[in-house]
């Protein structure tokens, strides 16, 4: 049998933000800073010699002064974190082509087609890539080396910053059983204090001490995928994305935290504007609407509902908006951002005759507004909803 190599790699970037204006701003490497708007008044990244002194993501600045009152206030640089990011992940599309990328700053490679015969090699292509993004982008970047996703992940969050762990295949179970049960995804800071509280359970090993009937009564039906969590199994591809494109989304942060119904009303249709012409120039039809709600405190919320078959049309989407928004935003709170998803995503071609011809029409219809929308953005087309009229709290 083949043994196995440990191919899949994590990285995630070590304070991005702030090591993004580090960057810039060399002289104020090594002291305590942090990235938050004075505006917003929320810490969004911090720096290490910052978090020493009990700074950490998301706090109010106002409290981050307090606890730290010699803390370096940055203003966010528009757009420098998504450049950085985009340089990051080009660079590592130079060791292959299977790059997941996650979030602005987290991803997996798959270096397997690379045809590598050792550990040693894998590793030291690696540490080049560390090596690189640090001379060319000035930002430290965290590795974890494994066989799999939830293994290489784990890892590359137990040294930061600059960290670089290898899992040695077979040893993943080793790996995971001293950590504590919290460093397995998905295990909160609520959840892992029951565990300890009610259970005994700290460490992964105790987890993996107890029967299946014990598993069973402790975490109910999801037991089984825990308990292969605990023992370092997973079998999830990395997905780069660039074959079919599995989702569309859309978010919007606003200046101001939103409140009232008609508005986030608004804003979401709008997004569904936004989305459906480009749906449709992919040839691609959506079934399910996915409403994600974020507050200011960064607490978030979604609910999604799926149609009963899969469509390009935006006005079938239209009427999911409000019982989403119900569903999503429960707290009532004054919102930070909105965002919208649209998945299970089927291809357009070879099913027009599956729907009726009001459909036809409609499709027609937006087709034209897609293409006026193209030529004249001033002139721009607008639905109803668009234009922003006072409604009723509903
Ligand atoms: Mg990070």
């Amino acid at each position: 049998m083949l043994r196995p190599l440990p191919t899949i790699v994590h990285l995630d970037a070590d304070a991005f933000f702030v090591s993004c204006e580090l960057a810039l701003r060399p002289d104020l490497r090594g002291t305590k800073c942090a990235v938050g708007g004075r505006e917003r008044g929320i810490i969004s990244s911090a720096s290490y010699e910052a978090r020493a002194c009990g700074v950490y993501t998301p706090m109010p600045s106002q409290r981050a002064l307090q606890v730290c009152p010699d803390l370096v206030l940055l203003p966010h640089t528009a757009g420098l974190y998504g450049r950085v990011s985009g340089r990051m992940f080009d660079l590592c599309e130079t060791l292959t082509p299977l790059v997941q990328r996650n979030s602005i700053d987290e991803g997996y490679l798959d270096l397997g087609p690379g045809g590598l015969a050792t550990d040693a090699e894998l590793t030291a292509r690696v540490r080049g890539l560390q090596a690189r993004i640090w001379d060319e982008l000035q930002v430290p970047v965290s590795f974890g080396l494994a066989t799999n996703k939830l293994v290489a992940q784990i890892a590359s969050k137990l040294r930061k910053p600059r960290g670089f762990v290898v899992v040695p295949p077979g040893t993943e179970a080793a790996f995971l059983a001293p950590l504590a049960v919290g460093k397995l995804p998905g295990i909160g800071a609520k959840t892992e204090a029951a565990l300890a509280g009610a259970h005994g359970i700290r460490l992964v090993r105790d987890l993996l001490a107890r029967t299946e009937s014990e598993l069973e009564v402790i975490f109910g039906r999801g037991w089984r995928e825990i308990r292969a969590m605990a023992r370092g199994e997973d079998e999830r591809p990395v997905e780069t994305g660039d074959d079919d494109a599995k989702s569309y989304s859309q978010q919007e942060t606003f200046g101001r935290d939103l409140g009232e119904f008609a508005e986030i009303e608004r804003v979401v249709k709008g997004m569904i504007d936004e989305l459906l012409p480009k749906i449709r120039a992919d040839r691609k039809r959506v079934r399910t609407m996915t409403l994600k709600v974020r507050y200011p405190d960064f607490s978030q919320e979604t609910h999604g509902r799926s149609l009963a078959a899969a469509t390009d049309l935006e006005t079938a989407f239209y009427p999911l908006v409000e019982p989403l928004l119900r569903a999503a935003w429960k707290q009532r709170r004054p919102l930070r951002l909105v965002s919208v998803r649209f998945s299970t995503v089927e291809e357009s071609a070879g099913q027009l005759e599956m729907f009726a011809e009001s459909d036809e029409k409609r499709r027609r219809l937006a087709g034209v507004i897609d293409r006026l929308n193209q030529t004249g953005r001033n002139l721009a087309v607008r639905h109803g909803h668009q234009l922003a009229k006072p409604r009723e709290d509903p």
